[in-house]
Formats: C-alpha cells, structure tokens, sequence
C-alpha cells in the first residue's frame, strides 16, 4: 500500500533523549534489523523511524493515510511534549497538513434526536466527507462548544499537535462511540447515556440538542471489532453502542457472549440474534452505576476455558468495574495482551477522560 511520509530533524539533544525514551516504551515493537543508530517501531497507526546523523536525529513517520500520518506526528509530538513540556523544537516537512483544520476534525449537525431507552437518547447527526469514519476504529472524540458563542474549532500545530482554542472559547471533549453511519447519505448515529451528575456537558448536550444544533467531531480510533473465532464482550450502557455494533459485524464463523449492565429491563435495546449470539442482561435495579459490580460478578461465574480456544475478551465500563476486569482476565484467566482490550469508559467522580484507563 502507498505510504505518506514526514520528517523532522533534531539537533536537540533533549528532544533527541525523549525519542529514544520513547523507542524504549515501544520495545515490543521493535524490528529485528534496528541498531543503536539506526532503528524503526511499526505501531498501530503506522511506522516511525530515527537515523543518527552526527550530533543530530532524522526522524521519520509514514502510514497509509493522512489521518494515520497526522496521528503518528502527534505520537513522536507529544511524547516529547510531555517530557519536556513542549514539542516546539519540532519541524515537520512532508507529507500532510500544518495548520489549519486537522483532516481527522469534521463539524457535525445535530437532525434529530429520540429516546431508544429510558436512559439512552439516540442523536442522528449530518456531516460532510464521512468516510474516514467509517473504518479504523469505532470511537471519536465529540467537541462541544460553549453554548451562545460561535464556536472556535481547533487547528494543527506545525509542531503535529492540536492547537486548542482557550478561554471562553473552550471546548469540552468527550469520547464517543459511531453506532452507526450512512456515509453516501452523510449521516451518523451516537448513543448517548443520560446519566445523573451536577455538571455533565455531554449528557445534557444530548438531553437538551435541537435540530440545527453544530458540533465537532474528530477522529476515528480507539480499535475496531476483535477479530476471533470466540468473542466475550462485557459493559455497562456506555459500552452498548460499541457491543452493537460488534454484534452487527459479527462473522457467521464466529461466536459471541454479551454481559451487559443496566438499569432495568426497560433499558434493553434490541440487539442482533442469531445461535452464534447470546446476550446476558444484568440490572442494577435502581443502585448507581459502577457501584453493583455485577460485570466482574458475572465474568467470575464464566469459564473462560468453555469458551473456546481463540477467545477474545473485550470490556467497556466504569473504572472500579475495569480494574476488577483487567485482574480476571489478566491474573486470574492469564489471557496475554493481543487477547484482550478491556477499557475504563468513565470514572465516577471525574469529569471526562481524565482518570479513565485502557488495558
Ligand atoms: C472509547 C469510549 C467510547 C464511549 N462511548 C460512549 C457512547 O457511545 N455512549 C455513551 O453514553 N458514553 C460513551 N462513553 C462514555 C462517556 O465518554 C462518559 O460517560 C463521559 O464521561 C460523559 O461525559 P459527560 O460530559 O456527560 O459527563 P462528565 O462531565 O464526564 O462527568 C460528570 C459526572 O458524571 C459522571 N458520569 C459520567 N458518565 C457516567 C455514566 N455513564 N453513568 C453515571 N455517571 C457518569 C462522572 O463520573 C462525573 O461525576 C465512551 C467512553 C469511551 C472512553
């Protein structure tokens, strides 16, 4: 497949030791070939490079997309922005955009909104140029603009990070799931939980959405459906949109298990049926979710053993629920690491991604 490419050369020896500190956190990915001076890591949205040149570093991203490129940028950005605070010192030439609009970022407009459940409120959005969407993982990121005020979007840094618009013009940012998209008749569906809580932008940005209403989206990622013959796939109400549409995709070849948590029985959504699919519903009848622990309860009475030998464990939910989930699968199961994702979705008490965890 044709690959893009960017570079950027480092003569600063600070940065130079942030990307070597980021070739040691990759090892696994490394390639058999590398040396000291020379060496490549193939990770997920594409590969990275570095070359020493005398006093200095070439460092090169390629992938097969401009979104993937633009991520790879932002990987080797900002790791070394979270070493030493900034990633200025980094020139990209090449390949993909510098400023202006990121090519993962697209504005979306609300066109309807309806109930699918008591706690679930289902928003059909409009949206331009929607393929990239489609493929290379189910989640995006939705921004929400303060209300009453036009909304600022945010733009490429030539650095390869996002430059945020900042005081009254901030946004909030919150992970979501593609339930589903249309992308000849540009549309896509997000399922929003209506959850309870003081201060919750994106819950009552589903709540309250009209017609006409603009917001932004940027993305794909976050991985797509697992590829097994043995598929167990375990959430709470955040996680339903993502286990439905894994359930849609579902090859015949393949077999699925589903626990899912919520509320009560109203709170179901119908799910694809089929013999290679049984779905669990467990309530919390009426205590506060990621309090009941039903998930982890249930997957302790599974016998992983009984479900087949390329079992796959895939897990959205609350943060104390995913660290008791990531022990069984983990410790308890002892599944290695390329047979399960099993990720924080949200933590109670915290506002955002902050807190949240993946694997
Ligand atoms: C990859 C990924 C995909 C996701 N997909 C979806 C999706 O498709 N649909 C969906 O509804 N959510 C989804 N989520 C979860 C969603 O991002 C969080 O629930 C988010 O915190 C909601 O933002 P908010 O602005 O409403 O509340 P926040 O401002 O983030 O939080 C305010 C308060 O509400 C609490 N809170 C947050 N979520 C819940 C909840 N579900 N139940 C009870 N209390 C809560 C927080 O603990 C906090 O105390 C996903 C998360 C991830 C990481």
């Amino acid at each position: 497949m044709d690959q893009l490419s960017a570079q950027t050369r480092i003569s600063d020896a600070a940065v130079r030791s942030a990307i070597e500190h980021l070739r040691a956190e990759h090892g696994e990915y490394e390639m058999p070939a590398n040396t000291a001076d020379q060496w490549e890591l193939h990770l997920y949205y594409g590969s990275l490079s570095a070359t020493l040149d005398g006093d200095a570093m070439l460092v090169r991203v390629a992938a097969t997309d401009e979104t993937c490129l633009s991520y790879m940028k932002m990987t080797v950005a900002g790791h070394v922005a979270q070493r030493l605070g900034t990633a200025s010192g980094l020139r990209w030439q090449g390949d993909g955009r510098d400023g202006g609009t990121p090519v993962f970022f697209r504005e979306i407009t609300v066109v309807s909104s309806a109930p699918i459940s008591p706690h679930m409120q289902r928003l059909r959005f409009h949206g331009d140029d929607l393929g990239r969407f489609a493929h290379g993982g189910m989640h995006m990121r939705l921004l929400l603009p303060p209300s009453g005020r036009p909304a600022a979007w945010p733009v490429m840094g030539a650095d390869g990070l996002i430059v945020w618009p900042g005081g009254d013009d901030a946004l909030v940012v919150r992970a979501y799931t593609i339930r589903a998209i249309d992308v000849e008749g540009g549309w896509l569906d997000v399922d929003f939980v209506l959850h309870p809580g003081q201060d919750t932008p994106a819950a009552a940005f589903a709540q309250n959405a009209r017609a006409g209403d603009v917001i932004g989206m940027i993305g794909p990622g976050g991985g797509e459906a697992p590829k097994a013959r043995s598929v167990l796939l375990v959430g709470d109400d955040t996680a339903l949109p993502a286990i439905a549409r894994v359930l849609e995709d579902l090859p015949r070849s393949a077999r699925a298990q589903a626990l899912i948590e919520v509320d009560s029985p109203d709170d179901r959504i119908a799910l694809p049926q089929a013999a290679n699919i049984g779905v669990s519903w467990l309530y919390r009848q009426g205590r506060e979710a990621g309090t009941a622990g039903l998930l982890p309860k249930a997957l302790r009475e599974q016998s992983h053993m009984a479900l087949g030998e390329d079992l796959y464990v895939w897990a959205g939910c609350e943060f104390a629920d995913f660290r008791e989930i990531r022990k069984i699968v983990r410790k308890e199961w002892g599944l290695p690491r390329d047979r399960h994702m099993v990720t924080a979705y949200w933590r109670r008490g915290v506002q955002g991604e902050n807190g949240a965890g993946e694997e």
